[in-house]
């Protein structure tokens, strides 16, 4: 027990000069990451960008061209899966179709040989823990997709494992019920209080449920934070762009707006859009005018295409509580301002 729980550093995965090449291909080029325990920790990126390759490594299903991997603060790098505190839920599920509800999360249990009280006890734990209570006796095909998706999650759990890793856990689901599992998944996660590490190219899934984010771009991670500092402060213009509308701003209207060159990115809910002859911007306030292209209704919102006189081309998104007392559609062609706080303008790099 000692050497248990002097093991335990507060990082459950550290990842030191990650890398793996097959072949000619370099998937990952060099990954240093460090998740605490007990956080739900997010990889998002695009498809072909190495999470998953990544995951795997953690899991030990490859092993790196080079670098370490770390769980509880110990090398584990030449470690088999078998032998890491780490359990893997595949997208697919891959639940054993001929075995019941219980008997799918007993089984890892009964192939270490733990004794049948316990075995019966720890599985009806974790699937109490899923909220599948009641569901034992059933068979996977007799379930619907976001239950199977518990059984794979309670058959992992029931190992008490350090991490939990997941590769698109809710990928197989349709979106209503992806909506529900996104908040069923972290509540179940704040209740077991075990990491989880997930794999997902969905953006609104990874800033929904994650404590931080890992942004990957071909093989490596262009910024690492909370959801709300990934999309209120995007990095670089790759993570503004693939997390939520880029809304660049550079050169010429950087110049034109700040006095300076540069790029900087503000989100489309931050801009307001005003008729240009009304509503001068305050101190802490830029703007910038510009010709609306576009007009899009979308029920609460409405959203503006305005291309600016230095020819960037700016979204804003407005609330509709907020323009309702404007003739909205009749906006298109018109000549506006859009408006912005300062402190809602991010410099981006590269
Ligand atoms: P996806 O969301 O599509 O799963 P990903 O971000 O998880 O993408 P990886 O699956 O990690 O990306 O793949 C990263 C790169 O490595 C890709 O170019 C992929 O084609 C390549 N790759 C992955 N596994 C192998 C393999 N076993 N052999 C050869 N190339 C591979």
């Amino acid at each position: 027990v000692t050497t248990a729980v002097s093991g335990r550093d507060g990082r459950a995965v550290s990842l030191r000069g990650l890398r793996k090449s097959f072949g000619s291909v370099v998937a990952v080029a060099g990954v240093d990451l460090d998740v605490a325990d007990g956080e739900f920790f997010a990889m998002l990126g695009p498809s072909g960008s190495g999470k998953t390759t990544v995951l795997r490594m953690i899991a030990g299903f490859e092993s790196p061209t080079a670098g370490a991997v770390e769980l509880g603060g110990r090398d584990v790098t030449r470690l088999a899966p078998f032998e890491r505190d780490v359990n893997t839920v595949f997208q697919d599920y891959a639940l054993f179709p001929h075995m019941s509800v219980l008997e799918n999360v007993e089984y890892g249990l009964r192939v270490k040989r733990v004794p049948k009280a316990e075995r019966r006890a720890r599985a009806m734990e974790a699937l109490a823990s899923v909220r599948l209570d009641g569901f034992e006796k059933r068979r996977p095909a007799q379930l619907s997709g976001g239950q199977r998706q518990r059984v794979a999650l309670a058959r992992a759990l029931v190992n008490r494992p350090r991490v939990l890793l997941l590769d698109e856990p809710l990928g197989a689901l349709d979106l209503k019920l992806r909506e529900e599992m996104q908040v069923e998944l972290k509540a179940i996660q704040r209740e077991v209080g075990i990491t989880f590490v997930f794999v997902t190219h969905d953006q609104e899934e990874a800033l929904t449920m994650s404590d931080r984010v890992a942004v990957f771009n071909a093989g490596a991670i262009e910024q690492v934070g909370t959801p709300a500092e990934i999309y209120e402060r995007p990095a670089t213009a790759f993570v503004a762009g693939f997390v939520g509308t880029s809304n660049l701003i550079s050169g010429t209207t950087a110049r034109a707006v700040l006095g300076k060159e540069g790029t900087f990115s503000v989100r489309p809910e931050k801009l307001r859009v005003v008729l240009d002859d009304a509503d001068v911007a305050g101190s802490d306030e830029h703007s910038a005018e510009g010709t609306v292209s576009e007009v899009v209704y979308a029920g609460p919102a409405t959203r503006f295409v305005v291309d600016l006189d230095t020819g960037t081309r700016l979204i804003a998104l407005q609330q509709n509580q907020e323009v309702s007392s404007m003739d909205v559609m009749g906006l298109r062609g018109r000549r506006v301002r859009l408006v912005w706080q300062r402190r809602h303008e991010f410099a981006i790099t590269s």
